[in-house]
C-alpha cells in the first residue's frame, strides 16, 4: 500500500488525508523535509497559494519539495495545489514562486468574481464528476507533454492536467466525497 503524504503547511489537509485512506491508500501530514522524505507520493492541498508558498520556504520546504518532484515523485494539486505545480502563474502576488513541474501557465482565481465559487459536472479522464471549484484557477495554456484531462464552462477552459507523474484540478475533489479523483491518483502511484 502507497504512503501518500499531504502537504499540511496550510489549506484543507484532513479532507485529502480521509479520501486518500478511503482510496486504499495510507496518507499522512507532511510539514518537514524527514516528512516528505518518508512518503511515496504528495498531494498538495487547497488553500491559498501565496501563504502556502510563503509557508514553505519559512519551514524550508520549497527547495526539498522541487527536488522531489524533479526526481519524479508522485503529486496531487487541487485549486491552490495545482498553482504550486505551475512552472508559471498569471496574477500570483508580488513575487510569488511555485514548487513547479507541470509544464502550464495556470492563472490565479481565473473563474472571476461572478463566478467566484460554482458546481459544475465535468467530464474527467472519461469519468463524470461533480466539481467544486472556489476562488478557482484555469490552466491558461499547456506544453506538448501535458495531457488535459477535463474541461469546464463557462468557456471550455481546461481545469484538469496530468504530465507523467504529476495530476492537478482547479476543483476540489476532497469536499464531494466522490474518491474518483483520489483513486485515479493512487492508481497513478501503483502504475509508476
Ligand atoms: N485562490 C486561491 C489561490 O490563489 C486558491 C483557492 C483554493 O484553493 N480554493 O491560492
Amino acid at each position: 500500500m502507497p504512503t501518500i503524504g499531504v502537504l499540511a503547511l496550510q489549506g484543507d489537509v484532513r479532507e485529502h488525508v480521509r479520501m486518500l485512506q478511503e482510496a486504499g491508500a495510507s496518507a499522512a501530514a507532511v510539514r518537514r523535509p524527514a516528512e516528505l522524505d518518508a512518503v511515496d507520493g504528495l498531494v498538495i492541498p487547497g488553500g491559498e497559494s501565496t501563504t502556502m508558498w510563503k509557508l514553505a520556504e519559512t519551514f524550508d520546504m520549497l527547495q526539498p519539495l522541487r527536488m522531489r518532484i524533479k526526481e519524479g515523485m508522485p503529486a496531487y494539486g487541487s485549486c491552490a495545489g495545482m498553482i504550486m505545480l505551475a512552472d508559471r502563474i498569471e496574477d500570483g502576488a508580488a513575487g510569488q514562486q511555485t514548487i513547479g513541474g507541470i509544464d502550464m501557465v495556470v492563472r490565479r482565481n481565473a473563474f472571476g468574481r461572478q463566478v467566484d465559487s460554482f458546481e459544475s459536472d465535468l467530464d474527467f479522464a472519461g469519468d463524470r464528476v461533480h466539481a467544486v471549484f472556489i476562488r478557482a484557477p484555469w490552466v491558461e495554456s499547456v506544453g506538448g507533454d501535458v495531457e488535459v484531462l477535463g474541461r469546464c464552462e463557462p468557456g471550455d477552459r481546461i481545469v484538469a492536467v496530468r504530465q507523467g507523474p504529476l495530476l492537478a484540478t482547479s476543483f476540489h475533489p476532497e469536499l464531494t466525497g466522490d474518491t474518483r479523483v483520489h483513486r485515479y491518483f493512487v492508481d497513478m502511484l501503483r502504475e509508476l
